[in-house]
């Protein structure tokens, strides 16, 4: 059931693709609530994408339908994923972009995991 005001989940998007296996990615890890892939366009020398295995479009349709199961499991995939990469001790950020405003491309909710140097300012431009 999509959440009301908030745009139905259209299961041919790219990451719904990879999913079905019908598209490949570089997998990084994967369990029962989570994918995690190296974005094809990196933006730093780590740049992953963590994604949750049931179809959601973004962060807020997650939050108000996954299972409390699912949102742990895809938060805990998230930083087990860093600690495997060694990120700990340097550092990562995770960023989830949400519709229009914040350049949402693909309607499958994914955090971005950027690591591998100094990230600089969290905004390039938020004015
Ligand atoms: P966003 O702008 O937050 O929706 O980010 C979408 C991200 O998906 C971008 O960083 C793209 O480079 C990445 N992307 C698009 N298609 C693929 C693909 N087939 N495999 C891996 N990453 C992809």
């Amino acid at each position: 059931m999509p959440v009301p005001g908030l745009a139905p989940y259209d299961p041919n998007n790219i990451f719904a693709r990879i999913l079905r296996a019908e598209i490949p990615c570089r997998k990084v890890f994967e369990n029962q609530h989570a994918l995690a892939f190296h974005d094809i366009n990196p933006q730093a020398p780590t740049h992953i994408l963590v994604i949750p295995k049931n179809p959601y479009v973004s962060i807020a349709d997650f939050t108000a339908l996954a299972s409390d199961a699912e949102i742990a499991g895809l938060l805990r995939a998230l930083t087990h994923i860093a600690r495997l990469l060694n990120l700990d001790t340097t550092g990562y950020r995770i960023l989830a972009n949400m519709g229009h405003h914040a350049g949402q491309e693909v309607p499958h909710l994914h955090f971005h995991l950027f690591a591998g140097h100094n990230l600089g300012p969290m905004l390039a431009n938020a004015g």
